[in-house]
């Protein structure tokens, strides 16, 4: 059998905690590993955060399994570096002899292939190769050269969903949504490509082009007369990171002349706890140059409330999952009406996400949330419907 072990999120370890740190995990972790082994099997590292393990004398799969569990529990306790406590967790593939591959290299390719799929499963998978993945793989490979033909070819278009008051309707603003008009696959929603945009870095790249044709649009409207207080742009990861971020809105900013109090950049908890200070660095620039920033998705993540008040945020948007149960579950209740007070007295404004009935709306504003977003009001639209319900 072969096991390749992947750490997880090790990039963001790397870059935290310096590369000096990172060669000492690496050893700690390899530690770890050669402990857990039996005499005959053999440790090795592949590369970079990769390991391999050949393990020469496997029983059966019950067997293999017990092992990867054993390796993936090396790690519960934290690792120490650079006087910090850091958990590691890793991602497994395996491929077995010979019905995975009769030579070495065809055993190494495809426990790398079953490694890949476990990391789709997320942190701290395990997964065992099988042929199937091969046609998974070619999905996505297709798809990512036809995502790179999509930049060239214009194929990305911004949907807008407005953001009203619960009390009158009234639109207070509208979040852009990218869509992708596949040429064979028809309209894709953006969770079938941001991730591969982020995995590639594309998303920079498109991520710049969403702002500036968000900014251009939401300037448009208004020029024409229309009444839109404010537009949303989702932000990801990769553009928080990037050290060009601030200067790009800046700059964007100047070119569409859109006033700078008429964007809202929206950001969710995870992007904010995996690097909380320099995120705080960043925010702050941000709203420097005037705009607003919402927290989305609120309430998926982990951040503590006490936590929430270090980031310069002037929204939280509860997530669609609190809202959807809230005139039946009486914990969705209290948790959404928890987090409403909390953030009216952090000063903050709260969007509900994912309205879709007025009894949920009813629910929400007993509960004294005034701002909503969802099918109640419109889904997201291409721009030109938009307009009919701000001209409404
Ligand atoms: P999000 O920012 O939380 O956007 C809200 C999502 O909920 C949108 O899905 C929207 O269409 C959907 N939604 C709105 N109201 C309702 C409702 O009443 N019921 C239900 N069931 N759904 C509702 P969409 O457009 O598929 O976007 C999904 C996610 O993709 C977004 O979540 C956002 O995280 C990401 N995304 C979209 N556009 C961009 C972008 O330009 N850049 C980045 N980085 N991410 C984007
Ligand atoms: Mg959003
Ligand atoms: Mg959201």
């Amino acid at each position: 059998g072969l096991m390749v072990i992947d750490v997880d999120r090790f990039r963001e370890i790397n870059q935290t905690l310096g590369h000096a740190a990172g060669d000492e995990l690496l050893r700690q972790i390899a530690g770890r590993f050669s402990g857990s082994l039996c005499a005959t099997d053999i440790l090795g590292r592949l590369g970079g955060d990769v390991f391999a393990v050949l393990l020469p004398e496997l029983a059966d799969i019950r067997h293999t399994r017990a092992i990867a569990r054993r390796i993936a529990e090396t790690l519960i306790s934290p690792l120490r570096a650079d006087g910090q406590d850091v958990f590691a967790t890793v991602c497994i593939g395996v491929a077995l002899y010979p019905q995975d591959g009769k030579s070495p290299h065809e055993l190494v390719s495809n426990a790398r292939v079953a490694l890949r799929q476990a990391k789709c499963e997320g942190r701290n998978s395990c997964v065992f190769y099988s042929m199937e993945m091969h046609s998974d793989i070619r999905d996505r490979l297709f798809l990512e050269i036809d995502l790179h033909n999509a930049i060239l070819r214009n194929e990305f278009t911004l949907y807008y969903q407005p953001k009203a008051n619960c009390a009158d309707g009234r639109i207070i603003g509208a979040e852009a949504l990218i869509r992708w008009r596949h040429p064979l696959r028809g309209l894709v929603p953006p969770d079938q490509f941001i991730p591969m945009l982020e995995d590639t870095g594309l998303i920079v790249q498109v991520g710049r082009w969403v702002l500036e044709a968000a900014c251009q649009q939401a300037r448009a409207w208004q020029e024409a007369g229309y009444d839109l207080p404010s537009i949303s742009v989702n932000l990801s990861i990769r553009q928080l990171q990037s050290e060009t971020l601030v200067r790009d809105v800046a700059t964007v900013l100047a070119e569409t002349g859109l006033n700078p109090a008429c964007l809202d950049l929206e950001i969710t908890e995870s992007m904010l706890m995996q690097n909380a200070g320099m995120a705080i660095a960043t925010l702050g620039a941000l709203k420097e140059l005037g705009l607003t920033i919402s927290l989305d998705d609120f309430g998926t993540g982990y951040s503590s409330l006490a936590y929430l008040k270090r980031f310069p945020l002037d929204a939280v948007k509860v997530d669609r999952s609190f809202v959807q149960d809230i005139t039946a579950d009486s914990d969705d209740a209290s948790i959404t009406r928890a987090v409403i007070t909390m953030a009216h007295n952090l000063k903050l404004k709260v969007v509900a996400e994912g309205v879709e009935t007025s009894a949920q709306m009813n629910a929400l504003r007993s509960l004294g949330c005034q701002l909503g977003q969802g099918y109640l009001w419109s889904p997201a639209v291409p721009a030109h419907d938009l307009l009919a319900t701000i001209a409404g």
